[in-house]
């Protein structure tokens, strides 16, 4: 197959010729259609999370078509569509049997790994998926099963950005009907915070940015006020939207820059939770006056949107096709495998909601 490689930190990706494996025991080979070009990719690429995954195949928010199976799966057969999910579960630890398999403590991962093509060189896979490749081996768990009617670019974006933003929102947070909200960074996953928080009931949704393109995209998805944050403080903003009180729940969906998310504390009324949704880059230390938690604040992080990917996957796409939830929207741009590289720099330049790659001509 051919697949988009990082050799290393800040250098363009290769497109390469890569032998990948047939299905062990209860795997499956997709066949990928189309992948999103999500952030956490670029922070990969920067070598924030440090170098140990080079060199790698990138990409972790695909949709594609089940090409074989391993001779003991029995929930996925050949034809059946999928989107891939980037956080496998046992089903039988601790955390999966209390309701959060995107905390799985032993997620299973793929027996072999993609090889370049007439060599040795083992390829890492972003989040054990790989999605900017022509197929992904996947444990069968990966694989969540959905209609074929649903278009695979739209799909591809449930499995990162949409769980990811939607799930911090109302699996996460629990953001309650006639709440107020605030979230900070309106990039493919703050976007996705914020249709959350509508689908939530929130009344008050605070869109906070620097870039104005992206906080009126933002109305698209359920903003009620915008604030820009280059433009006076962007907390008192918020306590002037609000009647001075602050909101009952901020999201800090920027990947955290430490500025935005004290922001994001000091913004929340008493009471008031915050969620940061993302990653970090490694060594990311945050200094918070203490009594600014005094009132009964509260800061968790969001993992995968707290995702039950084989319940929440098939959920949201209902309200898709009810027109509730806005994927269409999502899609800037559309590109091939092969113009990867040119759709990271449009994801630098904070030009797009997302990108999404086609893949069917790959192979
Ligand atoms: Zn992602
Ligand atoms: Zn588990």
């Amino acid at each position: 197959m051919r697949a988009a490689v990082a050799y290393e930190a800040n250098a363009p990706l290769r497109i390469e010729d890569v032998d990948i494996a047939t299905p062990a025991s209860r795997e499956v080979l997709v066949k990928l259609m189309a992948s999103g070009v999500c952030h956490s990719d670029w922070h990969i690429l920067k070598g924030e999370w440090g170098n140990a995954l080079f060199p790698a195949i990138l990409g972790h928010e695909g949709a594609g078509v089940v090409e074989s199976v391993g001779n003991e799966v029995t929930r996925l057969k050949p034809g059946d569509h999928v989107i891939l999910s980037w956080r496998t579960s046992c089903g039988v630890c601790e955390m999966c049997q209390r309701g959060y398999p995107a905390l799985c403590m032993a997620s299973p991962i793929s027996a072999s790994k993609p090889r370049l093509a007439g060599s040795d060189q083992v390829l890492g896979a972003a989040a054990g998926l790989g999605t900017f490749a022509g197929y992904a081996l996947v444990p069968e768990i990966a694989g969540v099963l959905i209609d074929a009617e649903i278009p695979f670019a739209q799909a591809a974006l449930l499995g990162c950005g949409v769980m990811t933003g939607v799930g911090a929102a109302i699996n996460t947070a629990q953001v309650r009907p006639g709440s107020t909200c605030a979230v900070f960074g309106c990039g493919g996953v703050g976007l996705n915070v914020i249709q959350g928080c509508a689908l939530a009931g929130a009344d008050v949704i605070i869109a906070v940015d620097t870039l104005d393109n992206k906080l009126e995209m933002s109305r698209t998805f359920g903003a009620t006020h915008l604030v820009n944050a280059s433009r006076g403080d962007a907390v008192q903003q918020i306590l002037d939207l609000t009647g001075g009180l602050g909101v009952h729940y901020a999201f800090e969906a920027i990947g955290l820059v430490p500025g935005p998310f004290l922001q994001s504390v000091l913004c929340t009324r008493r009471r008031g939770v915050t969620t940061w949704v993302g990653h970090a880059p490694l060594n990311t230390p945050v200094t918070i006056d203490a009594r600014a938690l005094m009132q009964e604040k509260t800061i968790m992080a969001s993992m995968y949107g707290s995702a039950r990917p084989h319940i929440d996957f098939p959920r949201l796409l209902n309200l898709y096709r009810d027109g509730k939830l806005k994927l269409d929207e999502l899609i800037t741009r559309r590109f091939e495998l092969a113009d990867v590289n040119e759709a990271f720099e449009v994801l630098k330049r904070g030009e797009v909601a997302r990108s999404v790659l086609d893949l069917q001509s790959v192979d």
